[in-house]
């Protein structure tokens, strides 16, 4: 069954399935020099919700964070929990991401700060 999503397409629907597919399961553990952390703290860090680390406007949208734009591209999906730009990048990003992008940090520093 398709969710319908206010302000989407059909077709930007089933992209963002096929994303939501691709987002989980997150990668098991990760060390980037900084530490490694469990694979359980990263799904708990990308379960935080991405509207309690930045502003969505009414249709559930913002100002992309990866590319320079004047109007929002940038679609977050709530039951997926992550967020989707439909302009120049066209990139998914999970919780973690928008946290490392929004902070300047690494991703064991977003994990640890999303999960502490
Ligand atoms: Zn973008």
């Amino acid at each position: 069954m398709m969710a319908v999503i206010p302000g989407f397409k059909e077709w930007q629907v089933a992209q963002l399935k096929d994303v939501s597919k691709s987002l989980m399961p997150r990668p098991t553990g990760k060390n980037n020099g900084n530490g490694w952390v469990e694979p359980e703290l990263i799904e708990t860090a990308n379960q935080v919700p991405i509207h309690t680390l930045m502003e969505f406007d009414k249709g559930d949208k913002a100002l992309c964070l990866w590319h320079d734009e004047d109007t929002p591209s940038l679609s977050y999906n709530r039951e997926g929990n992550f967020v989707k730009c439909f302009g120049q990048c066209g990139e998914a990003h999970s919780a973690i991401d928008v946290y490392q992008k929004i902070n300047n940090c690494d991703f064991v520093t977003a994990v640890k700060a999303l999960t502490s």
